[in-house]
């Protein structure tokens, strides 16, 4: 099948309160294209010097979603133009991206990545760190970051019920924060879960905002 016909499938499974990903790492700029051209303008990248490519070629209207584990010295490449940061995994992290946008004159989206996994080498805060984190406030001074919500990546497993239980342990943990921090805030809103194999399991499950790669442009 197409990337085109791949696409449109994985876009009528959603729910139309879900926002798809089309997550293009290691994926060539005319693949990426191609789905550009089907009409999808959310892409997730998980390199820095990779979006910087794309970015480049591609029109300007993608919205582009920075995936991955960000070192804190590449902030400054991606500051001008990234949308939205996904995986913020710590308040030094945070202030690198405030300080940057600042310098841009922007305000970047943010997400808090969760780790909710079992094995140890997913990144991302323990909740407890997340919340001493929010607690503590530093954040509240931030000016050109906008905190939107949570991600997280489930164990990599076949046991769907460990799955489901990390999914619903997320979607907690969002209404948990919501509650507490951004009762106030429209724009805290994203629940950030679900890839290729898990996404449909993952919307049953309170996800609003799917990551979906492999599915789209096959395998990597
Ligand atoms: C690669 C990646 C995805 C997409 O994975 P697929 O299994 O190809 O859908 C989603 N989220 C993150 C953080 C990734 O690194």
């Amino acid at each position: 099948m197409s990337i085109k016909a791949n696409l449109l499938e994985v876009k009528k499974s959603l729910r139309d309160n879900v926002e798809l990903v089309a997550v293009s790492k290691y994926h060539s700029i005319e693949e990426t294209r191609e789905a550009y051209d089907a009409g999808q303008r959310d892409f997730g990248e998980s390199r820095e010097q990779e979006l910087r490519l794309k970015h480049e070629a591609l029109p300007k209207d993608i919205r582009w979603h920075f995936i991955g584990k960000l070192q804190t010295n590449k902030v400054k490449y991606i500051a001008p133009y990234v949308s939205i940061i996904e995986a913020v995994d710590s308040l030094k992290l945070m202030k690198e991206i405030e300080k940057q946008a600042a310098k841009c004159n922007r305000t970047i989206d943010v997400l808090l990545e969760l780790h909710l996994a079992q094995e140890e080498t997913k990144s991302g805060m323990l909740p407890e760190e997340c919340l001493a984190m929010l607690e503590e406030g530093e954040w509240r001074e931030m000016e050109h970051v906008r905190i939107c919500g949570i991600m997280m990546m489930a164990s990599n497993t076949d046991d769907e019920e460990q799955i489901r239980s990390e999914f619903l342990r997320a979607k907690a943990l969002f209404d948990d924060i919501k509650g507490k921090y951004f009762a106030q805030s429209e724009a805290f809103s994203i629940r950030s879960y679900g890839m290729s194999g898990d996404y449909l399991l993952a919307q049953e499950c309170g996800s609003n905002h799917v990551r979906v790669g492999s599915r789209i442009f096959g395998e990597r």
